[in-house]
């Protein structure tokens, strides 16, 4: 059979967990693989409230047990939804093998590695996709060797990264007993995924480079990002502006029209993502630290932390401060009167500003945002790293004081250019021939032999 008939009858279900970060990366690489031809199905729960959906790829929804209204923990959450999908997913994937076009690939989020067992159950070809960093996941490799958790000492010698405090870890290598089914869950992927084939993974070799060559010692690694929109990178895919399947409303236009109206690199990006939620002193901090800085900022507030800014403070800021609760953050990003972004550090965002150049100020949260800091600092050198008391509270004083080091300092210009660099090796990678883009196609060619 020719080679263009097997592409266009391989038939990809995508299923990415259902929060903001697990979807985005999972939609775009989507796109790219129906770039390539094939045909895609990105598979959604029930639980999620989407505000926006893309049209451009085909999407069904099948039951996950989840209310989001109903308040569990996320261990019970956890284990409800491996329940209810265990069941729902094999029921999606048999009435499309009665269909002119059986699927015959799962790629599935690498955080639900017990879907791997259903793709082989059915006879599909099973890949995990990754959204967290290549680094992490070797560090979850390396202390499931049995070093010793909690880490004792004051540093995980890695002989491949740079030498790791313990504020650096991951939270669930720090205290593993703070989530026990999420550390019992990177348990099980360590095991299984010395096992997979495929192992896909959101960055790319340029950005990771010997953490990527000492991980494929142990399991299978291929990169296939940035997985960033691609009119902001390698504008390759036709009007790909947007992720497109959101679960916030963007108050788009209004941060654009601000935008327009400020000077290049004026303006402090501030957002934590979709899920970290700070405590009421730590929000207030980070309210005044804003204000003493005397910069302009724009400031993501989700609905659900509104009331933990202080009083009035909206009104008395507002000549320097604009508030919404979401925003498109690529296209802030990539805005010319963006001058630093402070992040959580999540890896969706770290690596949406590293893709546009934007220096950032890291004030991670937990999970694996106090690793991707640390690269930030130390390994890209693109930002600064707020330090905390003993509270584990950033004050007003050191926030006010990295803003002007990034906005104003010498360091922030040197962070400015290494964010270009970076930028500049993002876009080579997906672009054609490009690492990333290397492994998708190879990853496609497989696929289409198989
Ligand atoms: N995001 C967005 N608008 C916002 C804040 C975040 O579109 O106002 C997107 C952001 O572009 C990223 C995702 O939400 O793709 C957040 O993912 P990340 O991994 O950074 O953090 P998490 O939500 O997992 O904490």
């Amino acid at each position: 059979m020719e080679r263009g008939k097997r592409v266009s009858e391989t038939h990809v279900m995508v299923f990415p967990s259902p929060v903001q970060s697990h979807i985005n990366p999972m939609l775009q690489f989507s796109k790219r693989l129906i770039s390539k031809g094939l045909k895609v199905t990105l598979v959604a729960t029930t639980s999620i409230d989407a505000k926006s959906m893309p049209t451009s790829i085909n999407i069904e929804l099948i039951p996950d047990g989840l209310d989001r209204k109903e308040k569990k923990s996320v261990d019970a959450s956890m284990q409800l939804f491996e329940t209810v999908v265990s069941q729902s997913l094999p029921e999606l994937i048999e009435k499309h093998s009665k269909s002119d076009h059986p699927a015959n690939v799962l790629v599935y989020d690498a955080s639900m590695p017990w879907a791997h067992g259903i793709a082989e159950r059915l006879g599909l070809v099973g890949a995990a996709f990754f959204t967290q960093s290549c680094a992490v996941t070797a560090i979850y490799h390396y202390v499931s060797q049995g070093v010793e958790i909690p880490v004792k000492g004051p540093t995980l010698p890695m002989p491949f990264m740079p030498p790791l405090g313990i504020d650096d870890l991951p939270s669930f290598v720090k205290d593993p007993g703070s989530y026990p089914a999420v550390w019992s869950l990177i348990s099980k992927q360590v095991s299984t995924f010395q096992k997979v084939k495929w192992a896909l993974f959101n960055s790319f070799d340029k950005l990771e480079d010997e953490v990527v060559k000492w991980l494929a010692n142990h399991q299978s690694v291929k990169t296939i990002g940035p997985t960033i929109p691609s009119m902001y990178l390698d504008k390759r895919l036709e009007d790909d502006k947007d992720y497109g399947l959101s679960l916030f409303k963007p108050n788009t236009d209004t941060c654009v029209t601000w935008l327009d109206t400020k000077d290049i690199n004026s303006v402090v990006y501030v957002s934590f993502g979709s899920m970290a939620s700070l405590g009421e002193e730590q929000m207030e901090e980070l309210a005044w630290g804003l204000k003493r800085s005397n910069s302009y900022f724009l400031w993501v507030v989700r609905e659900s932390e509104e009331e933990k800014l202080p009083t009035n403070f909206v009104e008395e800021t507002s000549e320097k401060g604009l508030f919404v609760s979401w925003c498109h953050q690529v296209e802030v990003l990539a805005h010319k009167a963006v001058g630093c972004f402070m992040t959580h550090c999540g890896w969706n965002s770290t690596l949406e500003a590293l893709s546009q150049g934007v220096p950032m100020i890291a004030m991670p949260c937990w999970a694996d945002q106090p690793t991707n800091a640390k690269f930030v600092e130390d390994v890209w050198e693109v930002g600064v790293r707020v330090k905390v008391d003993e509270k584990g509270i950033a004050k007003r004083e050191e926030i006010e004081e990295c803003i002007r080091e990034v906005m104003e300092g010498e360091r922030g210009n040197e962070m400015k250019r290494n964010g270009e660099k970076w930028k500049e090796l993002g876009k080579e990678a997906v672009d054609e021939g490009g690492s990333s883009d290397s492994n998708i196609e190879e990853f496609v060619a497989q696929l289409v032999c198989s």
